[in-house]
């Protein structure tokens, strides 16, 4: 594996690699990608290979621009335009209905596909130069935690990706936020653009979100994602201190005595800074190998839901 820094020349080889049918790793703004030209359904297949991802679960399309876009969607309803026109680029992901080149293995056979638009420097730098839709999900083994340098990329996935393009620590540090349309437009995931911001633009979003109770609508939607190896737990009080000594804490605004080690998500109780550090502090509390991560319930409003969602996630059995 080689990890480059995301310079013209290794923007240049990621995209004759994606050109040439592989798979390469490259930083957005929510997370790092593993991306494979959307319309190769054979090198989009070694994604799912990769990863160890089952196939049932779609991967999110990165496009350009708009007129990239038209080559993925068959159609952009009026509510999904506007938020397009609001947030792209940006963390938000729509669900439209796909264009027949798209191969059933990006959307596990479903007729819709999910469409986002990057804001990150060298995603858009890297979709300029292979001129075609990037399908990519999180540059991660399925279920782990989520990367949001080309360190942790390098330390999950190793000698499985050639390329890795370095281009810092993610900005946003989580992962988009997904929404559908068909019929009515509906909340599928939790992410770095808050419900109340979409919602301010478009009004009330249906909630299909596992927070929400509502049986999975999408394929990936799994009770248990964003899994650390270290077993983790939302505490809504800290344990008696004998049992401290050898786990980590996770604080929201503040830390806890005795713990191992520990890690404060944002002291000044800030959503978007604690959703930037998540995944970087929960790698960094795993690869202690402590008995436990005793994670402080974030409250579920603004981007908190989607910091909430993921701890949830990676604490279900
Ligand atoms: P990831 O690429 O890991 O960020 O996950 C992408 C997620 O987007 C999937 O797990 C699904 O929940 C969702 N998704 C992707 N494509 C579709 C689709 N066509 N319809 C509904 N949800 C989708
Ligand atoms: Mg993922």
């Amino acid at each position: 594996m080689s990890v480059l820094r995301a310079d013209a020349a290794a923007i240049a080889r990621a995209a004759a690699a994606l050109g040439a049918g592989d798979c390469v790793a490259f930083p957005t703004e929510t997370v790092y990608g593993l991306g494979a030209v959307a319309f190769d359904a054979r090198a989009v297949a070694k994604i799912f290979e990769i990863k160890e991802r089952p196939t049932f679960d779609p991967l999110i399309v990165h496009v350009l621009d708009t007129a990239m876009l038209d080559r993925v969607a068959r159609a952009v309803p009026p509510l999904a335009a506007q938020l397009a026109e609001r947030f792209w680029p940006g963390a938000l992901t729509l669900v439209l209905a796909k264009r027949a080149e798209i191969p059933g293995i990006v959307t596990a056979g479903l007729e819709s596909v999910a469409v986002r638009m990057p804001a990150h420097p060298v995603a858009r730098a890297l979709l300029a130069a292979v001129a075609a839709p990037i399908a990519a999900p999180s540059a991660n083994p399925f279920g782990r935690l989520s990367p949001t340098s080309a360190e942790h990329v390098r330390a999950q996935l190793g000698a499985r990706v050639e390329i890795v393009l370095d281009g810092g620590a993610a900005p946003l540090g989580i992962e988009s936020t997904i929404v559908a349309f068909d019929p009515a437009p509906t909340l599928l995931r939790h992410g770095a653009i808050a419900r109340e911001a979409i919602e301010a633009e478009i009004g009330p979003l249906l909630d299909a979100t596992a927070a929400s109770g509502a049986a999975p609508q999408a394929p990936g939607q799994l009770p248990q994602h964003y899994a650390p190896r270290t077993p983790i737990r939302v505490v809504d009080a800290l344990p008696p201190r004998a049992q401290r000594a050898r786990a980590a804490y996770l604080g929201y605004t503040s830390g806890a005595e005795g713990y191992a080690a520990q890690r404060v998500l944002s002291p000044g109780g800030d959503e978007r800074e604690a959703a930037a550090h998540l995944f970087e502090y929960l790698h960094e509390l795993d690869a202690l190998a402590l008995e436990r991560i005793d994670a402080a319930r974030v409250p579920a409003h603004g981007l908190g839901a989607a910091i909430a969602d993921r701890l949830a996630r990676a604490s279900a059995r």
